[in-house]
C-alpha cells in the first residue's frame, strides 16, 4: 500500500452511543479514515469502499462511545494526598515529568480531552507542545496554563497572583499569550494553606476585568468557588464555569441558596460540582485506620468530610432537579483523586441523580461543550476527529461499564496501552 493511500479502520460491536443522547445503535459499526470519522451506522450497513485497505476489529458485546472528556484535571498533582502546597515546591522539571505519567494514565483509561485546570508555571504548555511534537503521550488538551489568584490566594503558588482590576487584565492578556486556552480563576479560597475556603478572594470589579478581558479575546472562564459569596460574585462577573459550587458561609455553614441556583440557571451556567475527590479522601482515611489506626483528631476530621459529602451530594441533586447544567470534571489527580479514574466522578453524577444517559453525556458531550470543543470532542459523527473508547457491556446500565475498556482510539490510531 502506498503511503499516501487512505488508511481504513472499520470497528464493530454490540451497541454504538454517539454522546448526543439518541438512542443507541444496536448491531452497530463505525468507519473511520484516517483521524476521521467518516460513517456511522448498523453493521450491515457500514464498510469501507471496495478495494480499500481496511483494519477491522469485531467487540463483539461492547459499546462503542465518544473518547470522554474530563474537564477537570490537575497534571503536576501525583494523587497520592500530596497537598498544593507540598507540590509547589517541586523542580519544574520533575513536575512535567510527573504530568506526562499523568497524561499517558488518563489517555490509556478511555479520556481523550481534558480540561486542565491549573499547574506550576509552563508545566501544561509545555506538555501540551510536547504531546503534539510526540515526545509524550496523552489527550488534546485544553489548558489554562495556571489560575489566576489574589496574593496568598488559592493555588496562587502555580504563579499568577494578581491584585487590583488592572494586575488582572494584564494577568489574562499574559497567560493568552503564553498559550491559555481558556482562563481559570480561583474565586474563593480553597486547601491553600494562606487561604480560607470559605470565603471569597477576588472582587467583583477585579473577576469582571478579568471576564470581560477573556471574553474579549473569545476564551471561556471558569472559576473555583467553594463559597456562596464566591458564587455570587462569579455570577455577577458573567464567568462561564463555576466549579465545585459550594453555598458555604464564612463561618464553614453550608446554606441552602434557591436564589443562587435560580440565577445558575438563568445565566446558564455550567456547574462541574468535584463529588468524588472528597470520596477518594475519605477512602483513603478509611482504609488507614484498618492498616494503622487513626488518632481522635483524624477521627473527628473523617467525620466531617464524610458530612460533606453527603451535603455535596444533597446539594447537587437538588441542582440537577432544579435545572443546572451539571458537566463531569474530575479534579484529578487532586488530593487522593488518582489519575485515570474519571469514571468515579460520573458514578458520582448518577448518584446525585443523572440517569446513565445523562452522566455518560456529562462526561463527553456536555463536558465538551461546557470547555468549548463541542467540534472536535465528545460526540460521534461524520467528518469529526475519530477519538473513540470501546468499552465491555453496556453503559445505559451504569456508567460503570466504562471501567473495563476494551480500546482506545485517538484520532483514528488505535491506542497501545501495553500489557494489562
Ligand atoms: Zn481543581
Amino acid at each position: 500500500m502506498a503511503a499516501d493511500e487512505p488508511k481504513f479502520t472499520l470497528i464493530k460491536a454490540d451497541r454504538l452511543i454517539d454522546g448526543v443522547g439518541e438512542a443507541p445503535i444496536e448491531g452497530a459499526a463505525l468507519l473511520m479514515e484516517d483521524s476521521e470519522i467518516v460513517e456511522i451506522g448498523r453493521q450491515a450497513d457500514v464498510r469501507a469502499p471496495d478495494g480499500a485497505s481496511v483494519t477491522e476489529v469485531d467487540y463483539g458485546d461492547a459499546t462503542i462511545v465518544p473518547g470522554l472528556v474530563d474537564c477537570h484535571t490537575h497534571l503536576c498533582a501525583p494523587g497520592d494526598g500530596t497537598v498544593g502546597d507540598e507540590i509547589a515546591k517541586e523542580r519544574h522539571q520533575i513536575l512535567l515529568l510527573q504530568a506526562a505519567k499523568n497524561a499517558r494514565t488518563i489517555l490509556h483509561s478511555g479520556v481523550t480531552t481534558i480540561r486542565e485546570n491549573g499547574a506550576m508555571g509552563q508545566v501544561t504548555i509545555n506538555l501540551k507542545e510536547g504531546i503534539r511534537r510526540g515526545l509524550a503521550v496523552g489527550p488534546k488538551m485544553v489548558i489554562c496554563a495556571r489560575p489566576i489568584a489574589i496574593t496568598g490566594g488559592h493555588m496562587g503558588y502555580w504563579g499568577s497572583e494578581v491584585d487590583g482590576p488592572w494586575e488582572a487584565r494584564a494577568e489574562v492578556r499574559k497567560l493568552l499569550k503564553e498559550g491559555a486556552d481558556y482562563i481559570k480563576i480561583t474565586a474563593t479560597g480553597g486547601s491553600t494553606r494562606t487561604s480560607d475556603p470559605n470565603r471569597a478572594s477576588f472582587t467583583v470589579e477585579e473577576l469582571r476585568n478579568i471576564t470581560e478581558e477573556a471574553h474579549n479575546a473569545g476564551v471561556l472562564t471558569a472559576a473555583h468557588c467553594t463559597s456562596a459569596q464566591g458564587v455570587q460574585n462569579c455570577l455577577d462577573a458573567e464567568v462561564d464555569m463555576i466549579i465545585h459550587c459550594v453555598f458555604n458561609e464564612p463561618d464553614g455553614k453550608f446554606t441552602d441558596r434557591p436564589d443562587l441556583i435560580e440565577r445558575l440557571i438563568e445565566a446558564d451556567a455550567w456547574v462541574n460540582p468535584t463529588l468524588h475527590v472528597t470520596r477518594a479522601a475519605i477512602s483513603n482515611w478509611e482504609e488507614r485506620r484498618q492498616t494503622e489506626g487513626l488518632t481522635k483528631e483524624q477521627e473527628a476530621d473523617l467525620d466531617g468530610q464524610k458530612r460533606e459529602l453527603e451535603t455535596r451530594v444533597k446539594s447537587v441533586a437538588n441542582m440537577i432537579d432544579q435545572g443546572v447544567k451539571m458537566v463531569a470534571g474530575s479534579d484529578s489527580p487532586w488530593g487522593y483523586y488518582a489519575p485515570g479514574e474519571f469514571i468515579y466522578e460520573m458514578e458520582m453524577l448518577e448518584r446525585a441523580g443523572l440517569t446513565s444517559s445523562d452522566a455518560m453525556l456529562a462526561g463527553t458531550s456536555w463536558s465538551a461543550a461546557s470547555i468549548g470543543v463541542s467540534d472536535s470532542s465528545g460526540l460521534l459523527a461524520p467528518g469529526r476527529r475519530a477519538d473513540v473508547l470501546v468499552a465491555g457491556g453496556d453503559p445505559l446500565g451504569g456508567v460503570k461499564a466504562l471501567w473495563d475498556v476494551r480500546d482506545v482510539y485517538q484520532a483514528g490510531q488505535r491506542v497501545e496501552r501495553g500489557v494489562r
